[in-house]
């Protein structure tokens, strides 16, 4: 499998999954130009992509889809709520849209959804299971218990770190929006995301840290924040940290090794 985070973060998010010959996309809160050119730098075109899961309507998770699923007629997945949500706010040809609520097949890999805790109308994470398993968490208030239960097995998870909770707390934005992030309907903080991790019973094979807030965060006290929690509870992960900017590129040993 390999993964490719193209951007994470409030100004946008998009990632590439490919697994087993499977290629999805994950939200498309970029340009569409950008999720082509990142697309292209590594040989693939848009065509390719079997589908787009959305995670909910959110603008930084949809910005690019009117103009991708014009170009590329690509169909789209997500629950019934979210489809809706988001068709009333960009334009997205009705036949693209593909309400799901249960596990589905798609291209030879099981895709599912699950329910997570954000200020939106249905939200969900994303596990994609085929030889190994994907996991997204992003965007979530709190870690329910049915989330940390998605979170198992994974051989990449990708999960949110939005905030340092004293950057945040002594940070510039006014007590509604911080009261906002830090409710159980916003964003999971640096330490939350550790204890997630920390409470697995198998072992994640790669993480990477995701939708980190530009100003109450930075990708050094993230990683150092999980890094240390984990560590006092005996577990080292390897761990990676998703960029707004830069896209992040990783890949299992099944993914490196394979015959071409
Ligand atoms: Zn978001
Ligand atoms: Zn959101």
């Amino acid at each position: 499998m390999q993964v490719v985070v193209l951007a994470s973060g409030s100004k946008g998010n998009a990632a590439l999954v490919e697994m087993d010959g499977t290629k999805l996309l994950i939200d498309a809160g970029i340009s569409a130009t950008r999720i082509k050119k990142a697309l292209a730098l590594r040989g693939l075109a848009p065509e390719e992509l079997s589908g787009i899961l959305v995670t909910h309507e959110h603008r930084d998770h949809i910005a690019g889809l009117t103009t991708l699923s014009k170009w590329y007629h690509l169909p789209i997945f997500g629950r019934r709520d979210t489809l809706a949500a988001l068709s009333c706010a960009v334009k997205v040809p009705e036949q693209l849209l593909h309400p799901v609520e249960a596990a589905f097949p798609l291209d030879g890999v099981k895709v599912e959804g699950f329910s997570t805790s954000h200020d939106a109308a249905d939200p969900t994470g994303w596990r994609i299971t085929g030889s190994e398993r994907f996991v997204l968490a992003t965007d979530l208030g709190f870690v329910t218990s049915s989330v940390q239960e998605a979170l198992e097995g994974a051989d990449i998870l990708m999960l949110e770190a939005n905030y340092d909770q004293g950057m945040l707390e002594k940070g510039p934005y006014p007590w509604h929006l911080k009261r906002r992030i830090m409710s159980n309907r916003g964003h999971l903080s640096n330490s939350d995301a550790a204890w997630a991790l920390a409470r697995l019973k198998r072992r994640p094979g790669q993480v990477i840290l995701a939708h980190l807030s530009e100003e109450n965060n930075r990708p050094g006290i993230a990683e150092e924040t999980v890094r240390k929690i984990l560590h006092r509870q005996g577990m080292e992960v390897p761990l990676a940290v998703a960029s707004q900017t830069e896209p992040l590129a990783l890949a299992t040993d099944s993914y490196m090794y394979q015959c071409s």
